[in-house]
């Protein structure tokens, strides 16, 4: 039976897994190799098939409080900003600020009294014994290990596979502004996606100070920094979506700060668990952003986990259940969003029009398939057979 685990990494995956694993007993020392919550101030978006575990989890009113419920999408042409289609959300489809979805988190995994370890980083594992050393000199051993350290998860690469992330050719302009910025188009309080040539731009209030964040994408096959995230100059923006509407442009200019983010991508494993060592989020299955599911995967996978070690008498047994329902899932929508970043950026005419009416006609199928996957069912069947 599983009672002390370890988590690295106090990103959206590693919070949740603690605090779900606090709520059904199981001791939680939880390590972040950062001196403080390090989330970028941004938005996220979180679909029904993620905050419908929220809900089950007892998360879901503090998070819904914090953040916005936009009720629809609008995917306009980005040159006239003409709606191309739209699509209604339900009240749980949420946006919020990233780094109040984190604050939150982690406020109610101390609540259940859950130890955090700021400034501690893992230096290594042992996955058959389940011994971290921390970087305190100190070892601790533990019955399972959560591995919740990202894309660039550095134990994946010992312990997993060889595999690095590699840059996509995409890169995300990210920046908030606030909401008396926002371009006068009608439905500009919902979430907004606009389609154009080589590039795409997306933006939603996140509830948070009145401020609307925006991600706005490009193709672009140089990527020379060292780091992921640089501050990003405007007349750099302005010359990468030149042609666009000239509202939305005065929106992305009117960005206090601007950051220019490289997006990689990392193929799965073939297993997500070693021994006593288990991973979730994007230390597990990174995607490209382009159908918002990279953090209500995480929470689904911190669900699921917590779902199969409640009552377990068979760790190996649970981590091969956990290893089956995931991959099959993420392996899915890392293939999707790779898909949609293509299709989001065609620019031959004859495609657009095409293109434009496919949205149309599958926009609302298309999207509901992806939130409507209902993890508590999938566990459920497994537990009937
Ligand atoms: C532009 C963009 C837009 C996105 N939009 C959305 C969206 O709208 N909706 C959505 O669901 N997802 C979205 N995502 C994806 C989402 O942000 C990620 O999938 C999610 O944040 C991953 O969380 P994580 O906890 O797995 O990893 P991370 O958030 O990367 O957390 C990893 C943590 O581990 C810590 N760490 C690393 N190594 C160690 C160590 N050795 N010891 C201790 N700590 C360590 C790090 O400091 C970090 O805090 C977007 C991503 C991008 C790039």
């Amino acid at each position: 039976m599983v009672s002390h685990v370890a988590i690295i990494g106090a990103g959206v995956s590693g919070l949740t897994a603690g605090y779900a694993l606090r709520k059904i007993g199981i001791k939680v020392d939880l390590y972040e190799k950062s001196k403080s919550v390090i989330e970028f101030g941004a938005g996220i978006t979180l679909s029904k098939n993620a905050t419908s575990l929220l809900e089950e989890l007892g998360l879901m009113n503090v998070i819904a409080e914090k953040g916005y419920r936009p009720m629809g999408s609008y995917i306009r042409d980005f040159k006239n900003a003409k709606i191309v289609s739209s699509m209604e959300f339900d009240e749980n489809f949420i946006t919020i600020d990233r780094r109040v979805l984190v604050e939150q988190l982690s406020n109610k995994f101390l609540e259940m009294e859950g130890n955090i370890y700021f400034g501690r980083d893992i230096q290594s594992l042992n996955s058959s014994t389940g011994q971290v050393k921390i970087s305190d000199h100190s070892y601790k051993t533990y019955d399972l290990i959560l591995v919740c350290d990202g894309i660039k998860s550095s134990f994946r690469k010992k312990y997993f596979d060889t595999s690095e992330p590699v840059f996509t050719n995409y890169v995300a302009w990210r920046g908030m502004v606030e909401t008396k910025n926002l371009p006068a188009h009608n439905g500009n309080e919902k979430v907004n996606v606009y389609y154009g040539p080589g590039s795409h731009c997306v933006h939603y209030p996140t509830g948070h100070k009145n401020l609307i964040n925006f991600v706005a994408i490009e193709y672009n096959d140089k990527w020379l920094e060292e780091s992921w995230r640089i501050e990003g100059e405007r007349e750099e923006l302005k010359k990468s979506f030149k042609g666009w509407n000239p509202k939305l442009l005065s929106m992305l200019m009117s960005s206090k700060e601007l950051y220019k983010w490289g997006i990689f991508d990392r193929p799965m494993p073939k297993t997500l668990y070693k021994g006593k060592c288990v991973l979730l989020g994007d230390a597990a299955h990174p995607m490209v952003p382009f159908l918002g599911q990279g953090g209500c995967l995480a929470i689904e996978d911190a669900y699921c986990l917590m779902s199969l070690l409640k009552d377990s008498e068979d760790l190996l047994a649970s981590l091969e259940t956990y290893n089956s329902i995931r991959n099959s899932r993420a392996n899915w929508i890392q293939k999707r969003s790779k898909i949609q970043g293509r299709f989001n950026h065609i620019s031959n005419p004859f495609m657009v029009a095409l293109r434009n009416s496919i949205t149309k006609l599958m926009m609302k199928r298309s999207v509901n398939k992806i939130h409507s996957y209902n993890l508590i069912y999938e566990l459920s069947r497994v537990n009937n057979t």
